[in-house]
């Protein structure tokens, strides 16, 4: 749990817990458990927001360190605990939920910002004019939604007059990302827009300086390579940033390897 801010308490808190893990300290497996559990619970509070519920740890001595920081998370529950999610006032205006969808062992994560109108009537991610030209972004690459891609957002419900998310939501939505990064495990992330790849990396630059390389995600205990680009709305909009996003789309495809996404 190291990706959005608020860091400090959550921080020491995955700290604590790392240690836990890593160190013998003389706590029985089930004392351990019991620790977790109150840990993840206490850093979910910090966040102010999603708690996926009691994680299944595992203690083996003879598990590599790794292998035991990632406990495995039921991807359906963490759609149910969307589709349930009060946490912030966006509940309040939402028609639908949109967790997002795809493959269920995506080569590559596409995270956008928050759903539309379209988005949600249908509760589905990226189904507009903007979803429309990111799916043929995406297949001129050999990607899809249907094959080998999981496409999310940072929010997960609309916001009113599709106004930007405010840091409250976007905080109390950042739980259920990492927990479907958790559980997906993308070989690569793709942050279409401003706000994703900013909450992504950590970062106040505009997308026009973030993108153009990879860089190093860390997130839920894992780092995966980033790379951002402009959002397809933005695309809509503007003509000019087709050629620099099509070269965001061709680094992409060169470090998928031989016949991209097949
Ligand atoms: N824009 C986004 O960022 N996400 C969607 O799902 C639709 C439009």
């Amino acid at each position: 749990m190291s990706c959005f801010r608020p860091r400090g308490i959550r921080a020491l808190l995955r700290v604590s817990l790392r240690g836990l893990f890593l160190y013998n300290t003389g706590m029985t497996a089930e004392e351990k458990k019991s620790v977790a559990f109150f840990v993840d619970l206490a850093s979910s509070q910090a966040r102010g927001g999603y708690f996926p519920g009691e994680r299944e740890y595992c203690f083996s001595d003879d598990l590599k360190a790794d292998d035991s920081l990632v406990s495995q998370v039921n991807p359906d529950k963490i759609t149910a605990d969307i589709r349930n999610c009060k946490a912030c006032r966006l509940c309040e205006t939402r028609k639908n939920t949109v967790p997002g969808e795809g493959a269920p062992e995506p080569l590559v994560m596409v995270i956008g910002e928050a759903p539309g109108a379209d988005e949600d009537s249908s509760g589905r991610p990226f189904v507009g004019k903007a979803g429309q030209l990111l799916d043929k972004m995406l297949g001129s690459i050999n990607l899809s939604r249907e094959s080998n891609c999981f496409i999310a957002n940072i929010i997960k419900c609309r916001p009113p007059e599709n106004r930007d998310p405010q840091p409250d939501e976007i905080a109390a939505c950042a739980g259920f990302l990492e927990c479907q990064i958790q559980s997906l495990k993308p070989r690569f992330i793709l942050c279409v827009g401003r706000l994703s790849s900013q909450a992504l990396l950590h970062s106040t630059e505009p997308v026009g300086k973030l993108r153009g390389r990879f860089m190093d995600c860390k997130i839920a205990g894992m780092t995966i390579p980033l790379i951002a680009t402009y959002h397809p709305s933005a695309l809509l909009r503007n003509e000019d940033l087709k050629r620099p996003s099509w070269d965001d789309l061709k680094l992409l495809r060169a470090a998928l390897g031989p016949g991209g996404g097949k």
